[in-house]
C-alpha cells in the first residue's frame, strides 16, 4: 500500500448525499422515476437564463475559436476580471481592480485555494454549523484543523458567545456561508456586525490577521428581497469565494472567482498567495469559454419565482403537517427537525415512502434532515401525501 492513505480514505468513502443520489437512480429504474421523490442533491432545477445560452452561441459563432478555447492568464482573462471587478464595485462600492480577482472552477476551488493561501500547517479554521460537509476536506487538505461553532437556538443565526469561546491565538480563518447550505438561513446584518466586531477585537488581541472567507454560491438566491450583507464592507480581511453554479445554473461548467478585498492588510501579497495556491493545486486558467460567458452575464438572473414557489409549497405543507422547519430566506434547502431522535432513523422512515432526504449529522447539527427543493414543482406536490403519512407515523398529526 504505497499510495496515499488519506486520499484513498476520501475516495473510497462516498458522501452521504452521493450515496442517496446513487440509490435514487437505482430505485427509479425499479419503480419509475415519477415514484421516487429525491430531494438529496443541490443541483439547480431551473434552466440558465436565456442570456447565458444566447451568449454561448454568440461567442461560438463570432469569436476566433483558437482564442476562445485557448489558455487565458493563470489568474483568468484580464477583460473578464475587469468586468467582474467593475460589476462588484457598482453593486457594493468596494474599490476592486482586476488584480484582486482570480478566476476559479466554482466555489469548491475558490475555497480550496483561499484556505491554502492563508493557512499554515496546524492553524485553525472555524466553520459555523450547520455547514457544507466538504469544508472539512478542504480545511484538512490545506493543513488546517476544523473547529465547529454552534448555531443560536432555533434561528440558526451565529451564536456570538459560542464563537468567542472557539477563537484562540491559533485561529487563522473562518468560513461564513450565507445564504446557508443546509439551513437556508441568511445571516442578518446585526449578526454579521457582531461577528466582524469580535474578529477585529481578536485580531488586536492576538496581533495577527484572521481571514474571513465568504462562501457565496447562493448570494443571488434570496426571497422577498432579504439583504445579504457584502462582507468586504464590514471586515477588511475578507476573501469572497464566489461561484456561478447556482446563480446562473451552471454547476457542471465549473466557473467562479475569488475576490481579495483591496482594503486587506497586505492585500497584494495575499493575492499573490492566492495565485500561488491556485498554481500549486493546479487550478489555473479556469474554463476559458465560460470565463467569457459569465463576464457578459453578470446581471443575468435565474427564475427565482420557481424556487420561491417550491419553498412556499414545501414549507407551508410540512409545517401544516406538524414538522418543525427553519424558514429559509435563501438558497434552495429546507432544514427540518427530525421528529425521531435519530435523523438517520427518520431518513430511513422517509425512504420507506420513497422520499429521499439527507440526514444532517455530518453538517455539524444532529437531529435534522435537509430537503433540497431545487426540483420540479410536481415532485413536491406528489410527495406531500407521503410526507403526511410520515407525519402520522411520527405522531405529529
Ligand atoms: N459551498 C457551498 C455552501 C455549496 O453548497 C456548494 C455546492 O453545493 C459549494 C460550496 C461548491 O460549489 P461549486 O459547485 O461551485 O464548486
Amino acid at each position: 500500500m504505497s499510495y496515499n492513505q488519506k486520499a484513498y480514505a476520501l475516495g473510497s468513502k462516498r458522501s452521504i448525499i452521493r450515496e442517496i443520489f446513487e440509490y435514487s437512480k437505482t430505485r427509479a429504474q425499479e419503480i419509475g422515476a415519477e415514484n421516487v421523490f429525491d430531494f438529496s442533491l443541490g443541483n439547480p432545477s431551473v434552466e440558465p437564463p436565456k442570456m447565458v445560452t444566447d451568449t454561448i452561441k454568440e461567442l461560438l459563432e463570432k469569436e476566433n475559436s483558437t482564442t476562445l478555447h485557448g489558455y487565458t492568464s493563470a489568474q483568468g482573462d484580464l477583460g473578464v476580471r475587469k468586468a467582474i471587478a467593475e460589476n462588484l464595485n457598482k453593486r457594493f462600492n468596494v474599490g476592486l481592480t482586476p488584480n484582486n480577482i482570480y478566476m476559479t472552477c466554482g466555489a469548491a476551488a475558490s475555497l480550496s485555494i483561499c484556505l491554502k493561501a492563508v493557512i499554515n500547517e496546524g492553524d485553525k479554521c472555524i466553520v459555523f454549523a450547520p455547514f457544507f460537509t466538504e469544508y472539512r476536506v478542504f480545511v484538512e487538505n490545506a493543513g488546517g484543523k476544523l473547529i465547529i461553532s454552534k448555531p443560536e437556538g432555533k434561528t440558526f443565526q451565529i451564536d456570538i458567545a459560542d464563537l468567542e469561546s472557539k477563537i484562540n491565538e491559533n485561529t487563522k480563518a473562518l468560513i461564513l456561508n450565507s445564504p446557508n447550505n443546509p439551513s437556508g438561513v441568511v445571516y442578518t446584518e446585526d449578526t454579521i456586525k457582531a461577528v466582524c466586531d469580535l474578529l477585529k477585537r481578536k485580531e488586536n488581541e492576538y496581533k495577527h490577521e484572521i481571514y474571513l472567507l465568504a462562501d457565496e454560491p447562493y448570494r443571488e438566491l434570496v426571497y422577498n428581497n432579504v439583504k445579504v450583507p457584502y462582507l468586504m464592507n464590514y471586515y477588511d480581511n475578507t476573501l469572497v469565494c464566489y461561484s456561478f453554479s447556482k446563480s446562473l445554473s451552471l454547476p457542471g461548467e465549473r466557473i467562479g472567482y475569488i475576490a481579495v478585498n483591496p482594503k486587506m492588510s497586505d492585500s497584494n501579497n495575499v493575492y499573490l498567495a492566492v495565485c500561488g495556491a491556485g498554481r500549486s493545486l493546479g487550478y489555473v486558467c479556469a474554463p476559458s469559454l465560460f470565463q467569457k460567458v459569465v463576464a457578459k452575464c453578470l446581471d443575468a438572473q435565474v427564475n427565482l419565482n420557481a424556487y420561491e414557489q417550491n419553498r412556499n409549497l414545501l414549507y407551508n405543507s410540512l409545517t401544516d403537517f406538524g414538522f418543525e422547519c427553519v424558514k429559509p430566506d435563501g438558497a434552495f434547502y429546507l432544514f427540518v427537525k427530525s421528529p425521531l431522535e435519530s435523523a438517520t432513523a427518520f431518513y430511513e422512515k422517509a425512504k420507506s415512502h420513497e422520499i429521499l432526504v439527507v440526514p444532517c449529522d455530518d453538517f455539524g447539527v444532529e437531529g435534522y434532515v435537509r430537503i433540497a427543493y431545487c426540483v420540479d414543482y410536481n415532485r413536491i406536490k406528489n410527495s406531500l401525501e407521503g410526507f403526511k403519512k410520515l407525519a402520522k407515523e411520527c405522531k405529529l398529526i
